[in-house]
């Protein structure tokens, strides 16, 4: 694959993941969000430790387990200090660790994901190639994506590919998405 000039992007999450559940508090199905606290519970020499999510409406909790009956001994002194002290930081790297919430059985709510572009806003030409990571493997829309880093609408994304002037191509299993421009546009 011929390029002239190579550039790379990276799609990262914003906020924590929501999660979509039966509440009830409301008796419905509702939208639980992260509250960036801890609960900790230190039970001997045992330790468990969860995020507590709640009902965005009623505040109803909901505690995802990070771990459970675990040894005090098994967590480095500066973890433990940081489920004490809701290190919000630390809150939120749980609350988009997406294991977390497949270890948990808990419904990713992929509608309400919001996430930003790291790269150069640039324009681009004829024999550009262009990478977008995907590390989190966020479930986004790509003639969305793409239209906004070439700044064009969705529909006309459609098009250019449909005409051989971009050509798209999907490595899920990396989570990349690799454009070739092939012919100029704008
Ligand atoms: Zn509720």
């Amino acid at each position: 694959m011929g390029y002239l000039r190579k550039f790379e992007y990276k799609i990262m999450q914003k906020d924590s993941y929501k999660i979509i559940r039966n509440c009830s508090g409301c008796g419905c199905k509702a939208t639980y969000i992260n509250t960036n606290k801890f609960r900790v519970n230190a039970n001997g020499k045992y330790l468990d430790v969860w995020l507590i999510y709640h009902c965005e409406k009623c505040k109803y909790t909901y505690n995802l387990s990070i771990y459970e009956r675990i040894k005090v001994t098994d967590i480095s002194k500066i973890e433990y200090e940081k489920f004490l002290m809701n290190d919000l930081q630390f809150a939120l790297d749980y609350g988009k660790d997406k294991q977390l919430f497949l270890k948990n059985k808990a419904d990713i709510d992929w509608a309400s994901i919001d996430y930003y572009i790291v790269g150069d806003d640039m324009n681009f030409k004829k024999g550009d190639y262009i990478a977008i990571y995907n590390p989190q493997q966020l479930k986004i829309r790509t003639d969305r994506l793409l239209a906004n880093i070439l700044h064009i609408p969705r529909s006309k994304v459609k098009l250019l590919e449909r005409d051989g002037t971009i050509e798209i191509m999907y490595n899920c299993f990396e989570g990349k998405i690799e454009i070739l421009i092939k012919e100029e546009f704008i």
